[in-house]
């Protein structure tokens, strides 16, 4: 199925990260008056601010709190480490719980100390100890996949089968997974593998953004739709004949766009969104 351009951004969700510049008040109220309708948080907006008045000042302002970032970071040689990361994931659950938001997306983690299958097996009893406290709480959590260039340290889930693997082994209604094309784009299985995702009703999110060819910074040189390689537009079409009907959260991480006005870089958000996604 072909994607049709959105024709107006009541699907339109921007993570404070995209606005780093920005604290979180002044990025609602310019969320907010440009008409963009959803946020997702990053935790490092909420150091030193009152949670749950952060999260009522963002409904005030009109906008849908789409979820927290970011939870995860299981895997460790150290047992002592797992277990902080285990109360580091239960705090973040309780921050999404004051907030008001739906949601925790899990950066799932990695050790290269070990190996990656061992990693692996940690993510997946990481998130099944703490699923139960998510759910008292009414919190989901999303294991998002990371390009495998970020399988060194930052995940061992690098593809959309392997998160697929993990969520349906771990059977249950409160875990999901995040879609970001930053780092699936380049996959031959994607488009099945985001129908099968459909199918178990696990697309919790989707996350957009480009491929920029050179890319400069592994973390830091994202582009802005159609600035880059990635097909959004075709790989939103999947998404949608998934049955996924949620918010299109752009997250761009970029020195580059970072560096301009915030207020002129959301408007060419506004503008790429309609033309690329
Ligand atoms: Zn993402």
């Amino acid at each position: 199925m072909k994607a049709k351009p959105f024709k107006d951004f009541s699907r339109l969700c921007v993570h404070t990260i995209t606005t780093k510049p920005w604290r979180i008040d002044e990025a609602v109220r310019h969320f907010s008056k440009a008409g963009v309708n959803g946020i997702s948080v990053w935790r490092d907006t909420l150091e030193d601010r009152d949670v749950v008045q952060t999260g009522n000042m963002i409904r005030d302002n009109g906008l849908d709190i789409v979820s927290l970032v970011r939870g995860g970071f299981f895997p460790s040689i150290s047992r002592r480490k797992q277990l902080e990361a285990i109360d580091e994931n239960k705090r973040a659950i309780d921050e999404a719980a004051e907030l008001g938001s739906p949601m925790v997306v899990l950066v799932c983690g990695a050790d290269s100390g070990q190996p990656l299958q061992v990693s692996r097996d940690q993510i997946k009893e990481g998130i099944a100890s703490i699923l139960p406290y998510a759910a008292e709480r009414n919190v989901k959590l999303a294991v998002e996949p990371l390009h495998p260039m970020y399988a060194d340290t930052r995940s061992a889930i690098n593809t959309l089968s392997q998160a697929n693997d993990l969520v349906e082994a771990l059977n249950d209604q409160g875990i999901g997974v995040a879609i970001d094309v930053y780092h699936l784009w380049w996959d031959q299985t994607l488009e099945k593998e985001i129908a099968r995702c459909g199918a178990h009703d696990n697309i919790f999110a989707f996350h957009i953004c480009d491929w920029l060819n050179p890319t400069k910074d592994m973390l830091t040189d994202r582009g802005l739709m159609g600035e880059g390689c990635i097909p959004v537009r075709e790989i939103r079409g999947w998404i949608e004949k998934a049955g996924f009907t949620g918010y299109v959260e752009v997250e761009i991480f970029s020195d580059r766009w970072w560096a301009e006005d915030q207020q002129y870089f959301l408007e060419e958000i506004k503008k790429a969104y309609l033309e690329c996604s």
